[in-house]
C-alpha cells in the first residue's frame, strides 16, 4: 500500500494543465480528423501529466516502481513527440536511434544512481536532465516546423533550468558539495538508503495534511525550485501546444484555401478563382497585350458514351496537365466548365497566343488514351484580344463566339475573334483558321 504523505501543489497544477491540454487536443481532433498530429500531442501531454502527477507525490516509503513509472512516462512523452513530428513530416530523419540513445542514457543514469547508493540530492540530477533533454528536443523540432518564436521560448526555458540547476543551493552546487545529510536520509537502495529526494522523511509527514503549501522539510530542495521548474514547464507546455496548434491550423487553412480555389481533377484554378484572378490581371494589364483562349473538347459526349466516364475523366486530366505545363509562367489557366478551359495569357501578342493554342491542340490530338477511345480526341479553341477598358465578361463573350465558330466550321481548330464586339460580318474575314483546316 503506497501512502502519500504530501502533494506538491505547484507541480500538481502543472499536471492538471498538461491533462487539460491533452483533452483539448483530443477534442480538436474529434472535431476535425484532418488534424492527425493532435493525437500525438494529446498522447504526449497525457504522459507528461502522468509524469508531473507522480513526480509530485511525497510517499511515505520509497517506492521504486513509482519512480520508474514516473520517469518512464516522461521519457515516453518525449519519444511520442519526436515520433509524432517524424510521422507528420516535420523531420525526415527517423528519431528511433536518438530515442534509443536517450532511453539508454536515462536507464544508465538511474541505474548508476541506484547502484552507487546515491545521496538524495544526487537524484535531483534525474529531474532537470530529462527536462533539459525534452525541452531541447522540443525546441529544435518546434523550430524546424517553422514556429521559431515558440522554439525561442523553449530555449529560454532551457537556459533558466540550466542556470537554476547550476547555481541553486538545491541543485548541482549542492550535489557536488560535501555530504552533510544525516546517514539515515542518504540515498540508494542499500541499507538505510532512500532513492528519491521526494521521498518520506523520518519522522513522518509535515503538519498540514495531504495538500501542504509549505516547503517540504529536510533535505528536499526549497520550494522556489519546484515552483520555478513547474512554472517553466507550464510555460513550455503552453508554448509547445500553441505552436503545434498554430502550425496545424495554418496548414489546414492553407489546405482549405487550396481546396476552394483549385480544381481537384486538373490542378487548374476553378472557375470562380480563375475569374477573380483574371479580372485583377486585366485591370492591371495597362497597355500590354493580353489574350484570352477558351478550349472545349470536341465530341466529348461521345467519349463518355462509348468509353465511359472514367475515360472521359482521363481526357480532361490530360488536357488539364497540358494547360498547366504550357501556360506556366505565361498566364493563368482554369477549368471553367466540365470540359471547358480558359487561359489568360498576359503580355503575349496574337502570334504567341495562337502558337500556344495550337501547341495544346496538337499535343492533345497526339495523346494516347488507350484502346477504349478508338479515335484521336481533339479540342477547339477561340482566342480574343483584350481591348482597352474591356471587362472580363465582354472578353469572354467574344472568345466564346470564336470558339463557337471553330465548332461550327468543323472542330479541331482555332479561331481568333475580331477586335470589335458586335462585328456585323461574324465570322468575318479577320477570322483566321488554323489547325487541320
Ligand atoms: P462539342 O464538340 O460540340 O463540344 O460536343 P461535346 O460532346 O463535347 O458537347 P459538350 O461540350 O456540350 O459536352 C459536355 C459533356 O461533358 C457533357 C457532360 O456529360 C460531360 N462532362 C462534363 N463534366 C465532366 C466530367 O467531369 N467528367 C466527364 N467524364 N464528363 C464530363
Ligand atoms: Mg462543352
Ligand atoms: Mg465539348
Amino acid at each position: 500500500m503506497i501512502e502519500v504523505a504530501q502533494v506538491d501543489v505547484f507541480s500538481l497544477a502543472a499536471a492538471v494543465t498538461a491533462l487539460l491540454l491533452a483533452v483539448a487536443l483530443l477534442v480538436a481532433y474529434a472535431i476535425n480528423h484532418r488534424l492527425k498530429a493532435f493525437v500525438w500531442w494529446a498522447g504526449s501531454f497525457g504522459l507528461l501529466a502522468l509524469w508531473l502527477a507522480t513526480a509530485t507525490l511525497r510517499l511515505e516509503k520509497p517506492v521504486v516502481a513509482v519512480l520508474w513509472f514516473s520517469w518512464g512516462s516522461f521519457y515516453a512523452a518525449a519519444c511520442l513527440v519526436a515520433y509524432g513530428l517524424y510521422r507528420e513530416g516535420a523531420t525526415r530523419t527517423s528519431p528511433l536511434g536518438r530515442m534509443l540513445v536517450c532511453g539508454l542514457l536515462f536507464v544508465g543514469m538511474a541505474t548508476a544512481l541506484t547502484v552507487l547508493h546515491a545521496r538524495p540530492h544526487h537524484w535531483f540530477l534525474l529531474g532537470p536532465i530529462p527536462t533539459l533533454v525534452f525541452m531541447a528536443w522540443s525546441a529544435v523540432l518546434v523550430y524546424r516546423v517553422g514556429a521559431w518564436a515558440y522554439g525561442l521560448v523553449l530555449v529560454a526555458g532551457i537556459a533558466t533550468v540550466t542556470l537554476l540547476s547550476l547555481i541553486h543551493p538545491g541543485g548541482l552546487a549542492r550535489a557536488l558539495s560535501p555530504d552533510r545529510t544525516p546517514p539515515h536520509l542518504r540515498g540508494g537502495f542499500g541499507e538505510g538508503g532512500d532513492p528519491g529526494t521526494a521521498i518520506s522523511l523520518n519522522p513522518p509527514p509535515p503538519p498540514g495534511g495531504l495538500f501542504n503549501f509549505a516547503p517540504p522539510p529536510g533535505p528536499h530542495p526549497p520550494v522556489e525550485q519546484p515552483l520555478t521548474v513547474t512554472l517553466i514547464t507550464v510555460v513550455a507546455l503552453l508554448a509547445m501546444a500553441i505552436a503545434l496548434v498554430m502550425r496545424d491550423m495554418l496548414s489546414e487553412l492553407d489546405r482549405m484555401r487550396e481546396r476552394s480555389s483549385i480544381d481537384a481533377m486538373t490542378g487548374l484554378l476553378n472557375r470562380a478563382t480563375f475569374e477573380e484572378t483574371a479580372a485583377i490581371l486585366l485591370r492591371d494589364a495597362g497597355g500590354r497585350p493580353v489574350h484570352l483562349v477558351l478550349f472545349d473538347i470536341d465530341h466529348f459526349k461521345r467519349v463518355n458514351d462509348t468509353a465511359g466516364h472514367a475515360a472521359g475523366d482521363r481526357v480532361i486530366s490530360r488536357l488539364g496537365q497540358l494547360l498547366r505545363d504550357l501556360s506556366a509562367s505565361r498566364g493563368i489557366a482554369g477549368r471553367v466548365g466540365g470540359e471547358e478551359f480558359a487561359v489568360l495569357l498576359a503580355d503575349s501578342d496574337l502570334g504567341a497566343a495562337r502558337q500556344f493554342a495550337d501547341a495544346i491542340r496538337v499535343e492533345l490530338s497526339a495523346s494516347d488514351f488507350g484502346d477504349d477511345i478508338g479515335w484521336g480526341v481533339t479540342a477547339s479553341a477561340g482566342i480574343a484580344r483584350h481591348l482597352a477598358d474591356e471587362n472580363l465578361h465582354s472578353l469572354t463573350a467574344r472568345a466564346d463566339k470564336a470558339l463557337y465558330a471553330a465548332k461550327e466550321s468543323g472542330r479541331d481548330r482555332i479561331i481568333v475573334a475580331p477586335d470589335t464586339e458586335g462585328a456585323q460580318d461574324w465570322p468575318s474575314p479577320t477570322v483566321r483558321l488554323a489547325g487541320s483546316a
